[in-house]
């Protein structure tokens, strides 16, 4: 390390500076504008040459810094702090292997809309194209993965190109921005007279959508017989709760929340239709899309899945999104806050209530009655080892209402879906648009450490399939090392999709070798992912019953200092119950 603490800590008084500070100093004060918070508030990432001044700096500087081990889980948790905030929060990797590992967590963020700052050290300029240590086009790299990447072309100009990264981050659709700064320019020095300081962007501007579209939606939703509401994730992170509960209970509208559009209205609400999902998709003729696209988690609106003629009310800020996969009959184009208030508006003024005693809310309130009642069966069954639906049954009994729930894994995420209710908005993160397995533990952290810095006292519970847990496993060392009272639940079932139980694996090993003969989806069976969490100081639990599992999630809850693993051993063959549709159904386009 060229450079010592020393000047960090001093660099402010001085009429020259060094840019380790320059980077720092200017996101702590970027955001000092909004009303939520005074700063960038988190930098998650691995040091190493060139950014472990960055990383010193931002500390001096008053961001919190929080070491991980892997970047791309640093770039997972990174990521969301901006879905749960609306502000971003910086990544911070070193070059080459490092930036690279991080492109998951920035395809994520980017597929999600989420917001999220890479910054990236890189090998020094003068050595470029010579084969610099870590040399990699960094900058090109990330553009697939970015809306904005970006190296700056001197000193002077860090900080506007910084304000850029973060005000491209934040307005218009959310994504991911990549800051490049070269190894270089991490110890050089620059006289701050000369530096372009820039002041920071205010919060996103917020547009209205167009009102003759707003009576062309109101017109159409008043003539519905089947209309629903779509509440997706874009509505959790335009904070448009208030909104549109008001416009569910003034209109009296049945609503289906996507994945992450969980909580936004609670799932006990009493118009929520969620456990009449398929059936809902199927038979609406209209639907307000508020904040969804209408991709494979909503098979892409088409049928066999959809209704051939039904007429969707899109709401979305990004005007690209209109129209994908159907015409919508009224295109909104604005801020969904904003634009529900609009609708409100006008139901208002000539009040409008879907009656509740219509053929539609029968047909859901049957399929919601016939789901549950089969779940439960499920979950009641007297067998050991346990399945899914046991497992979540007593899991749900016990979470507090106000939990952040983390979810992923195939069976462990969809069967825990239906049955781990969300109750506040923002409170669930999972594999997301991307299906990303391995987000689990990078998110909780990200989750826990806003907890525990807002002091609501709401706890984080991860839920993950053995295989996803895998993925970013070491990251339960990061939360004992700060302590984040986190409460890992691994359903653990012996493989991904599933596994086979510890006498098949043995007969196997003998029918030759593993590598050959074991089903590529099998994984240790029996794999003590508890003792992982107690090797770092955390509580672990092996859970083989119902009363096994109640008891280490009630001790779990009770401790706040430290994490919590629960390895859930069941059958390995347990499945979903028997849907519909199967996943993935192919539609007809
Ligand atoms: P889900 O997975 O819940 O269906 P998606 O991520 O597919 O949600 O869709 C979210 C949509 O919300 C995106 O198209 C995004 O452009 C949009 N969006 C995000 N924030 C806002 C906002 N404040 N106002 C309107 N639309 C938004
Ligand atoms: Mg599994």
């Amino acid at each position: 390390m060229n450079l010592r603490t020393h000047d960090i800590a001093i660099a402010s008084y001085f009429r020259f500076s060094v840019t380790s500070h320059l980077v720092p100093e200017f996101l702590a004060n970027i955001a000092h504008r909004w009303q939520e918070a005074e700063n960038v508030e988190y930098m998650f990432g691995i040091v190493g040459v060139p950014i472990m001044e960055v990383a010193m700096a931002a500390q001096a500087a008053g961001i919190k810094y929080v070491g991980m081990r892997n970047e791309q889980a640093a770039c997972y948790a990174a990521s969301a702090i901006g879905y749960l905030t609306g502000r971003p929060a910086v990544c911070l990797v070193v070059s080459g292997p490092g930036l690279i590992h991080a492109l998951g967590g920035m395809a994520n963020a980017n597929v999600n809309c989420w917001p999220v700052l890479v910054i990236g050290g890189s090998s020094d300029q003068n050595q470029e194209t010579m084969g610099a240590f870590q040399e990699f086009p960094q900058v090109e790299a990330c553009r697939l993965y970015s809306k904005f990447s970006a190296r700056p072309s001197s000193l002077e100009a860090i900080p506007s190109v910084i304000e850029k990264a973060l005000r491209s981050s934040i307005y218009g659709r959310p994504a991911s921005c990549y800051i490049d700064i070269s190894g270089d320019m991490v110890n050089a020095r620059v006289d701050r007279d000369t530096v372009r300081f820039v002041s920071c962007c205010p919060p996103p501007p917020v547009s209205l959508a167009e009102p003759t579209a707003i009576t062309e939606a109101v017109s159409v939703l008043r003539e519905a017989k089947r209309p629903l509401l779509i509440i997706g994730k874009g509505a959790a992170y335009g904070r448009a709760e208030r909104e549109i509960r008001e416009l569910v209970e003034l209109c009296g509208l049945p609503f289906l929340p996507t994945p992450m559009g969980k909580g936004v209205l609670p799932d006990d609400h009493a118009n929520c239709v969620a456990a009449a999902r398929s059936r809902a998709l199927l038979q609406a003729d209209v639907i307000v899309l508020l904040g969804a696209r209408l991709n494979w988690i909503l098979h892409f609106g088409l049928p066999p899945r959809f209704h051939p003629q039904v007429k969707v009310i899109q709401v979305d800020l990004c005007a690209e999104e209109m129209g994908n996969n159907v015409r919508p009959v009224a295109a909104l184009l604005g801020d969904i806050r904003a634009v529900v208030s609009q609708l409100l508006e006008c139901f208002r003024k000539e009040v409008w209530k879907y009656p509740s005693d219509t053929d539609w809310w029968k047909t859901l309130r049957e399929k919601m009655a016939a789901n549950a009642e089969i779940s439960k069966g499920l979950a009641l069954r007297p067998t050991l080892p346990m399945n899914y639906y046991m497992v979540f049954h007593h899991v749900a009994q016990l979470l507090p209402r106000n939990c952040v729930i983390v979810s992923e894994g195939a069976n462990t995420m969809d069967i825990g879906r239906t049955l781990l209710h969300n109750y506040l908005p923002r409170h669930r993160l999972d594999a997301g648009t991307f299906g990303t397995m391995g987000v689990g533990l990078g998110f909780a952290i990200a989750a826990a450490m806003l907890e525990r810095d807002r002091s609501n006292g709401q706890r984080v519970v991860c839920v993950e399939g053995d295989s996803a847990f895998g993925f970013s496993g070491m990251e339960v060392e990061t939360m004992c090392r700060y302590k984040l009272p986190v409460i890992i639940i691994v359903v653990n079932n012996n493989g991904i999709y599933s596994g086979v139980d510890a006498d098949t694996w043995r007969e196997m090993g003998k029918m030759g070798d593993l590598t050959t003969v074991a089903p590529p989806v099998t994984l240790l069976p029996d794999a003590r992912y508890d003792e992982v969490m107690a090797a770092f100081g955390g509580q672990g639990f092996l859970v083989q019953t119902p009363e096994e599992l109640r008891s280490a999630l009630e001790l779990s809850l009770e401790d706040c200092e430290r994490p919590s693993l629960l390895n859930v051993l069941i059958d390995p063959a347990s499945d979903r119950k028997q849907q519909d549709f199967p996943w993935l159904t192919r539609s007809n386009l």
